[in-house]
């Protein structure tokens, strides 16, 4: 039962089981205490007339607990049979539990209950605990009390050898740290509240700090075993480029990047690095630098993108920056004609292409090269590990790896998740971009949002509207699609206007055609679902009309703005909402209104919707945290880190006597055994 129920399996993890708080089992209320803001309550008094009543969902056992100062109702909806049978009417009953009202009268729906035994006099278990438990254990009478007077008797047989120290001790004691055996104990059993906190905060510690160790041992085990090609010097192509071809300074943040991806590359181990940068960057100079810094090496490179137009897109910049270098670089890509094809992988595997630019879908498959040095990932969260391994194949010694995303992660989430990857985040923006102002606007105030719109059109800009489509097969929202692109054709005509339609359902090829002709500027609008919300490059778009924005989530819509304010001129989002949007989508908005900073976003973002949702976290187990949270423990976080990686780069084998212990710990976990086994 305990095994189904709660995943304990030994007395291990029985002890590890904590409680979600505790009672103060001296404090007895009144019945007559009870009203409308009380939540939770203990009362004690005599149980009355048990009785089974009502039909189908609504039968239930319901009983009176009646004190000197009132009754209440308690009601049972599950396990009916197996309560009423252990019930003694007439005696008196502890009870608690959270507080409702039912027919104006108090009740508390399935209780904790016990027969009442005042508190013991010596004092022990003041503060009692109380476990998570489920309906059906409780149903069952093992409720979050009981699994708490099993946890004590396990207790009285445990000695501090079961529970050894896993910490060192020039880490602990500076940090005020409680020992580990008198932590748990305490957590479990505090003498006081002060006690409890501190007892919290050293299992905080203590699990953030082992998996911080995990995965800091994860990759320097990594960087001392793999091999990689090395770049050793950098040479003319990166050196004309950067005095010569440079269209801008570098920002800070471009410059950190670009000399953490040399000292990477140049120590003969394989790089694998994540590369984060909110939207606009620009994530791609870094790349093109760090592909000519191969070249200088005699080395190809590849530049993967998620989509056809993201492909094209680089290629033609990057064709542009390097038009008077002696580089060749080609396109490949689903669309790629055959005799093309043909000459580009021969020119691949001759090596007389040095880059290539393309779909990952092409170049995964049939793509060999001479002397693949670098490959690179744009937009990582549709690009998955096993395909990043299937590349690595490709060369004896692998490739670096150089993974980009502009999906902003908060710090916190991204050193639990991507913990054992190299990491690098941008977080600075290009000097003189002007930020993007964005509003909130009422459905009912559309007409004035499309006037507005007609303004920039007529001063030669472009803008977008885009549509909630979550599942591109969704009919519905499909209709509304169209519903909105009828809508905005009747306030802006054709031929005066043009407006590019794409969606999910059109043909890829007819998708392209209409992308590319907005993307040229053909076409002054775009009424799009959310396809085009990755990557997408049209500078002179200066307005984004996102249409029930409450749909959307918080990283959603910040990609979504990032297509705008990406020129010299001063852009727009204009969120349109329903009156009747929900509390959090309000929230949503509002944050969205009043920062353009992917990170702040991401951590609100975090802080909204937990840890579990973030994309392209959801399968890493690295978050399932029992008492920490990288929401609200960023500090110990913080500090666990450091010390982890302190102390694993002074002795990466945990060799050294005061790691000794820290070591076999971490080698008794994944076999959780020595506790033996309780059912
Ligand atoms: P992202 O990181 O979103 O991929 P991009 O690489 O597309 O961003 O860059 C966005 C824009 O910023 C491009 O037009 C690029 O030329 C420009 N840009 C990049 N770096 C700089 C810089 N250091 N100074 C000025 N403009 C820059
Ligand atoms: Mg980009």
């Amino acid at each position: 039962m305990l095994k189904k129920e709660l995943n304990i399996y030994t007395f291990g993890d029985l002890l590890e089981h904590y409680p979600h708080r505790h009672i103060d089992k001296t404090k007895v209320s009144k019945i007559a205490e009870i009203n409308m803001q009380t939540e939770f309550i203990q009362v004690a008094g005599k149980l009355m007339y048990p009785e089974v009543i009502g039909e189908k969902r609504a039968r239930r056992l319901v009983a009176q607990l009646q004190d000197d100062t009132g009754t209440l109702e308690l009601a049972w909806f599950q396990g009916i049979n197996w309560v009423q049978k252990n019930l003694s009417p007439g005696m008196q009953y502890l009870v608690f539990g959270r507080t409702g009202f039912f027919n104006g009268r108090p009740q508390i729906v399935h209780p904790e209950i016990e027969l009442y035994v005042p508190a013991k006099a010596d004092g022990r278990n003041f503060l009692e605990p109380v476990y998570p438990t489920t309906e059906k254990l409780k149903a069952r009478g093992l409720n979050g009390r009981q699994l708490g007077k099993l946890t004590d008797t396990l207790f009285s047989q445990i000695k501090p050898e079961h529970l050894p120290e896993n910490i060192p001790d020039a880490i602990r004691l500076p940090l005020k740290l409680m020992d580990r055996c008198e932590a748990v104990r305490a957590v479990h059993f505090p003498e006081t509240a002060v006690q409890y906190q501190h007892a919290l905060r050293r299992l905080k510690f203590e699990e953030l700090f082992i998996a911080q160790v995990r995965l800091n041992l994860v990759r320097l085990q990594r960087h001392r075993a793999s091999k990689g090609v090395v770049f050793e010097r950098v040479g003319d192509y990166f050196n004309t480029f950067y005095t010569q071809y440079l269209p801008f300074e570098l920002t800070g943040a471009q410059k950190r990047v670009i000399r953490e991806i040399r000292t990477d590359t140049g120590r003969g181990h394989q790089m694998n690095r994540l590369l984060q940068g909110d939207v606009g960057s620009g994530k791609t100079m870094v790349a093109l630098l760090s592909m000519l810094l191969a070249a200088d090496n005699g080395y190809q490179s590849c530049l993967m993108a998620p989509t056809e137009i993201l492909a094209q897109q680089h290629y033609t910049g990057l064709s542009e920056l390097l038009k008077d270098m002696p580089v060749e670089i080609t396109l490949l890509t689903g669309s790629t004609k055959t005799a093309q094809r043909k000459k580009i992988l021969k020119g691949l595997l001759e090596d007389t292409i040095h880059f290539v630019v393309g779909t990952h879908a092409v170049i995964e498959d049939a793509v060999q090269f001479k002397n693949l040095g670098l490959v690179i990932v744009d937009e990582q969260h549709r690009f998955g590990v096993a395909q990043r391994a299937r590349l690595w194949e490709k060369a004896d010694v692998p490739p670096h790896v150089l993974v980009m995303t502009a999906t902003p992660i908060p710090r916190t989430l991204a050193m639990t998740a991507y913990g054992d990857l190299d990491y690098s985040v941008m977080d600075e923006l290009p000097p003189g971009r002007q930020p993007i102002t964005t509003v909130h606007r009422m459905e009912t105030a559309r007409a004035n949002v499309m006037d507005f719109v007609k303004t920039e059109i007529t001063q030669g800009r472009q803008a977008y509207f885009i549509y909630p489509l979550i599942e591109e097969s969704e009919k519905l929202s499909y209709e509304d699609l169209m519903q909105g692109y009828e809508q905005v054709k009747s306030f802006f005509p054709e031929p005066k206007y043009r407006i590019s339609m794409v969606h999910g359902r059109q043909p890829a090829e007819q998708k392209e055609t209409n992308m590319q002709r907005f993307v040229s500027g053909d076409t002054q609008i775009m009424v799009s679902t959310t396809v085009i919300e990755v990557g997408v490059n049209v500078p002179n778009a200066t307005v984004m009309v996102i249409e029930s924005a409450e749909k959307f989530g918080l990283s959603q819509l910040h990609q979504l703005r990032g297509r705008v304010g990406r020129g010299t001129e001063k852009s727009f989002c204009i969120l349109l909402t329903g009156v009747k949007a929900s509390k959090e989508a309000r929230e949503r908005i509002k944050i969205m209104c009043a920062t353009n900073d992917g990170f702040k976003i991401a951590e609100k973002d975090l802080e909204l919707r937990g840890p579990g949702d973030i994309e392209g976290t959801r399968q890493s187990g690295a978050l399932n945290f029992k008492v920490a949270s990288i929401v609200n423990d960023k500090e110990l976080l913080e500090k666990a880190k450091m010390m982890a990686e302190l102390l694993c780069e002074d002795d990466p084998e945990l060799n050294m006597a005061k790691n000794l212990m820290l070591k076999s710990h971490l080698q008794s976990q994944p076999q959780k055994n020595g506790w033996g086994r309780i059912s």
